[in-house]
């Protein structure tokens, strides 16, 4: 991004830094990204490099770790040279990921035992049906939050333990290391030195109790793990150690760590207990802080630790929607019915509404609140009338409705949220915002700073390297782009749920 000219003079000139440069790294699953903003939350530079996924059977879901190592440091470097060439410098790294999915190396040698087992990988599902038919779950739901399924990492550690020969005696013997991404970015960035992760990633593995902050032996035999293979954790801002002196031209501190979907809880300073964000991107993500009290879900969202700070957690709800802007995809290339992602939101406009038609994308099943791996999609209430723009207003109508459905839920677990702040590719649609806040009820917010789960590295880097003082200077950064009011009244609201329940019934499978 260009800056005027004289603030390129005025900063090389400085003795200390006014507005220093954090820099976070952003490893997701299509791609990895760096993004360098300044402490006053402006984004001065950034780079991505997508990546090739690797599908070695149905189901399956493998990234290479090489890969993974090698987009993240092109996209740094890249960054780092930009700020170079303005005199900026990085006060501190913040590291966000992918979560959940696994890696296991060798200590030795630093080489991966196997290809990552991406979060999306389902080829544990057999493993956690015995588990479940063995009457586990209630254990993993009471001391990790989450539940028995092949989305968490600790099933795909074991697979790999399982399969990949001489391991699991290699992983007795001390000589493995085990990591989600961020352990494994850390562990390369600092020449091995330091194997550590931040509670948010640790809360995602199944193997650690968000109750006691403690990674569970217990868990750990369950899941034939051994835990000499687990990082050491820590809180979300802290010392994660320095990047080695030879990789980027100087030794960078590693100050903050969070999953993408905490980081970007933070990116959009929902700080206090009652706060939520939705991120719209592939799938969509609802994330609710309830503060320093663990919330148990009686309405099947996952409980899960959002940050720890100073010693203190937060906890946090979640819900997932397999299907957001994915369904938008469909629409472009299933049914050809727009060319653009963004087309959608002119040819949704060109219809009063659906004309009764509801749109259910299940195509890879249903998340929470139904878990519902087995529902297949399907369109129902079509007439002759029915054309391209009752089926664009249907497919981001989809999307509304199943927020309406977790914020249901987040509200019968007793934590009703009086407004939804909102990121990712689906929140640049207008009139989806509009849509989301006449169903749900309660006003949207889309803030200026399109990049949440970026910035809220960057945050993190900022309070671990004591930029920021509090959350309460993050907060501060946050500022309001778009805020839709809920216009429709209450009759219409009820009908349009109830039609909507009633068409997903049909596609359910339980
Ligand atoms: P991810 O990080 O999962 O790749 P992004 O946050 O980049 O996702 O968002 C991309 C998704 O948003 C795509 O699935 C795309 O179909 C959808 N999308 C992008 N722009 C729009 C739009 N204007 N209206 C609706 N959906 C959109």
């Amino acid at each position: 991004m260009a800056r005027p000219r004289h603030m390129h003079v005025l900063s090389s000139h400085r003795m200390s830094d006014p507005d220093p440069i954090l820099l976070a790294i952003d490893q997701g699953t299509s791609s990895s990204r760096s993004i360098a903003f300044t402490a006053r939350g402006t984004l001065v530079a950034q780079d991505q490099h997508p990546f090739e996924q690797i599908y070695p059977a149905s189901g399956w879901v493998e990234h290479d770790p090489e890969v993974i190592w090698a987009t993240t440091i092109s996209t740094t470097r890249e960054v780092l040279k930009q700020l170079r060439a303005r005199q900026q410098r990085v006060a501190a790294i913040g590291i966000t990921n992918q979560r959940e999915t696994t890696l296991l190396w060798d200590r030795r040698s630093g080489i991966p035992v196997y290809n990552a087992i991406v979060w999306q990988d389902r080829r544990t599902a057999e493993q956690c049906r015995t588990l479940q038919d063995a009457g586990h779950e209630n254990e993993v739901i009471e001391k990790t939050g989450l539940r028995l399924d092949p989305y968490f990492s600790a099933t795909k550690l074991t697979w790999i333990l399982d399969n990949v020969p001489g391991t699991r005696e290699a992983a007795e013997a001390g000589h493995l290391a085990f990591g989600t991404v961020d352990t494994y970015l850390i562990w390369r960035l600092t020449g091995g030195r330091v194997h550590a992760t931040d509670v948010s990633n640790a809360s995602r593995t199944a193997l650690f109790d968000i109750r006691t902050c403690c990674w569970d032996e217990a868990l750990c035999e369950l899941f034939r793990v051994p835990a000499k293979c687990l990082p050491e954790v820590r809180d979300s801002a802290a010392d994660f150690g320095n990047t080695d002196a030879g990789l980027f031209g100087e030794a960078l501190p590693i100050r903050g760590v969070a999953g993408d979907q905490q980081a970007a809880l933070i990116g959009q300073a929902c700080f206090a207990a009652g706060d939520v964000k939705s991120t719209y991107g592939t799938g969509a993500f609802l994330v609710l802080n309830t503060g320093h009290q663990l919330v148990r879900s009686r309405n099947r969202l996952l409980s899960t630790v959002a940050w720890r700070l100073e010693g203190a957690t937060t906890y946090a709800l979640e819900g997932s929607i397999l299907s957001a802007g994915s369904t938008i995809q469909w629409l472009r290339d299933g049914l050809g019915i727009i060319a653009r992602a963004p087309e959608i939101e002119l040819l949704a406009q060109s219809v009063t509404d659906t004309g009764g038609v509801y749109l259910l994308p299940a195509f890879t099943g249903l998340g929470a609140p139904y878990w519902d791996p087995d529902a297949r999609g399907g369109i129902v209430g079509l007439t002759r009338a029915t054309g391209r723009g009752e089926l664009a207003r249907a497919g981001l109508d989809s999307v509304v409705y199943q927020t309406r459905d977790l914020l249901d839920a987040m509200t019968a677990d007793g934590i009703g949220p009086s407004q939804l702040k909102v990121d990712g590719g689906m929140a640049q649609n207008g009139f989806f915002l509009q849509r989301l806040a006449d169903v749900l009820g309660v006003p949207i917010l889309r803030p200026k700073m399109a990049e949440s789960t970026a910035f809220g590295a960057a945050c993190l880097a900022g309070l671990g390297h004591g930029v920021f003082s509090s959350l309460q200077d993050i907060a501060s950064l946050w500022e309001g782009d778009v805020r839709c009011e809920p216009k429709l009244e209450a009759g219409a609201r009820e009908r349009e749920i109830r039609g909507w329940r009633e068409a997903l019934r049909r596609v359910r499978s339980r």
